[in-house]
C-alpha cells in the first residue's frame, strides 16, 4: 500500500517536472542569452504578468525590430 502511494507520488513529480524541464529548454534557446533572435539587438525588460501562484510571464522587448519574446522564466 505504502509503495503504491510513493509510486504514484514519483509519477505524479515526474508529470509536472518533465514539461516543466522542456519548457524551460525551449524557452532558454529563445532568450538566446538575452539578445533578439531576429536582430542579435539586446532585448529590454519590459513587463511581468501574474497568471497564477507561482506563475508568472516575463516579457521582453526588442526596441531595434520590435520583436516581443515571452518566457515563464525570468532569465537573466
Ligand atoms: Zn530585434
Amino acid at each position: 500500500m505504502k509503495k503504491k502511494i510513493i509510486t504514484t507520488l514519483v509519477i505524479l513529480g515526474l508529470a509536472i517536472a518533465i514539461p516543466t524541464g522542456v519548457m524551460y529548454n525551449k524557452e532558454l534557446k529563445a532568450w538566446n542569452d538575452g539578445y533578439c533572435i531576429t536582430c542579435d539587438n539586446e532585448l529590454e525588460y519590459f513587463d511581468v504578468k501574474h497568471l497564477k501562484p507561482n506563475r508568472f510571464k516575463y516579457t521582453w522587448y526588442c526596441n531595434n525590430c520590435h520583436h516581443i519574446e515571452q518566457f515563464h522564466f525570468l532569465f537573466q
